[in-house]
């Protein structure tokens, strides 16, 4: 028997098991065997692996690729981006006070026809015709997640969520039945406008902006969105977790609430709004919501390592470094955020190499908790007969020196600007096609597929 594709010479991190000295085959773009290497079939093509790790492939649940250029045209890039980081599915974030339905016809095909990783989509929340055609939108587009915000994005024109349309979507997605999840932006949006309004303008420092949001008003939505959560027994996913007092609040809901999943980003996890890591970027790190203290950043890991927090994703939107108007106050710079191509670097380098997490770890928080949040469990999420052959291959030696020079993606900068990360991925498998081969991009474009959840996905 010959197979399509053989990787030998490798130790597989299966999520939930372990690390085991095996090789794997690839028949019709799914895992057909794991076995040692003498037991493996011969391939088409044979990758030898030169004893380095294989994850499961990353995935990068959160992105707003789309929100200055139309999705069809920055996802071209940006996928190549995200396979360059080893990463094979990506998720993004639509919004539109309109039906969705313009919005899949749309974009469905591009995400078919130029992506290089497979896509979900998330709609946004807005108004009661969206509220109505949920059921519409998990069986015909197979659109699973929604998301709602108790803080506005003003700066990407994103306004918050009254508490009464909260808890009618959580009744809403409750109905659907799984996979169906609300993604929630934990912020309390009325006490930053509060403190925005009152803050002196005088200051220029990055921290005045992280003080327009002080660390509580994540964890008191924490525990209010937990408890209607709990009321309409509805799965939630917060998004973009960044406080210690919001680690604290997701260990208290999580006893109480069983459906909840928490995401933190890469850049919570390594700078600060103190500008005291070694990272140090200035007003790069104009987030939103913002940068927080050190004592949060290793609260987060202790989350990630611990189990409080599921997932990473990156909450990735592109841009130019002169988009970000950097000679301008920290208060008239544009608010953004990256790190698609960096995600699982960090992940290895800061996590991994550094002793926070262990690398089976690295393979559940990047991989296996995501595609269970998101009902892409098992296909996606881990390595194992039958699952669909994404998979990267990491060298936790390889030496590499980060600047926009190596990244694939629109934005020319990174918050690791000439900083050396040992610990990156060389090798993306997307459904057992190569994609990016030692910082090439060898895949093609049309490659990735979107990918349908619940029934829509028969
Ligand atoms: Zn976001």
């Amino acid at each position: 028997m010959v197979t399509d594709l053989v990787i030998k010479n490798s130790r597989l991190v299966i999520p939930g098991t372990g690390i085991v000295d095996a090789g794997l085959a690839v028949e019709n773009g799914r895992i057909s065997v794991i076995a040692r290497e003498a037991n493996l079939p011969k391939g088409d093509k044979t990758i030898d692996a030169k004893g380095n790790f294989v994850l499961p492939g990353a995935i990068d649940p959160h992105t707003h690729v789309n929100a200055f250029k139309p999705f069809g045209e920055a996802y071209v890039k940006e996928t190549q981006a995200a396979a360059n980081g080893g990463i094979t599915t990506v998720g993004v974030y639509f919004r539109t006070d309109k039906s969705y339905d313009d919005v899949f016809a749309e974009n469905r095909k591009h995400a078919d026809s130029v992506a290089m990783t497979d896509t979900l989509f998330h709609f946004g929340l807005i108004n009661d015709l969206h509220l109505n055609e949920m059921p519409k939108y998990l069986s015909k587009f197979g659109v699973a997640s929604f998301k709602i915000y108790f803080a506005g994005v003003p700066e990407v024109g994103v306004l918050a969520n009254d508490d009464g349309f909260v808890f009618e979507a959580l009744g809403r997605a409750a109905a659907l039945g799984p996979p169906a999840v609300v993604n929630i932006h934990a912020e309390n949006g009325e006490i930053v406008e509060y403190i925005k309004s009152h803050i002196s303008h005088d200051r220029r420092d990055l921290a005045a902006w992280s003080e327009t949001s002080p660390n509580f008003t994540e964890a008191e939505i924490v525990t209010r969105a937990s408890t209607y959560a709990k009321i309409r027994n509805a799965p939630i996913y917060f998004v973009h977790l960044n406080t210690k007092e919001g680690v604290e609040a997701v260990l208290e809901a999580k006893a109480k609430h069983p459906k909840i999943w928490v995401e933190t980003c890469p850049h919570y996890l390594t700078v600060s709004k103190d500008d005291d890591t070694d990272y140090k970027v200035g007003k790069l790190g104009k987030t939103a919501p913002p940068l927080r203290e050190k004592e949060s950043l290793e609260k987060l890991w202790w989350g990630l390592a611990s189990g409080v927090i599921d997932t990473v994703g990156t909450d990735h939107l592109p841009v130019r470094k002169e988009q970000r108007l950097l000679d301008k106050d920290i208060w008239e710079c544009f608010v953004a955020w990256q790190g698609l191509e960096t995600m699982l670097p960090v992940l290895l380098f800061e996590g991994v190499n550094k002793n926070r997490l262990s690398l089976q770890r690295v393979a559940e928080v990047s991989s296996m908790n995501t595609a269970k949040a998101f009902g892409l469990y098992p296909k996606k999420g881990t390595i194992a007969i039958g699952s669909d052959a994404d998979l990267v291959i990491v060298d936790l030696n390889k030496k590499v020196k980060v600047g926009p020079e190596i990244l694939r993606g629109t934005a020319d900068f990174t918050l690791y600007d000439g900083k050396t990360f040992t610990g990156w991925p060389t090798m993306t498998i997307l459904r057992g096609n190569v994609t990016m081969e030692e910082g090439k991009i060898v895949g093609k474009a049309g490659t990735g597929k979107y990918l349908p959840r619940g029934s829509a996905a028969k």
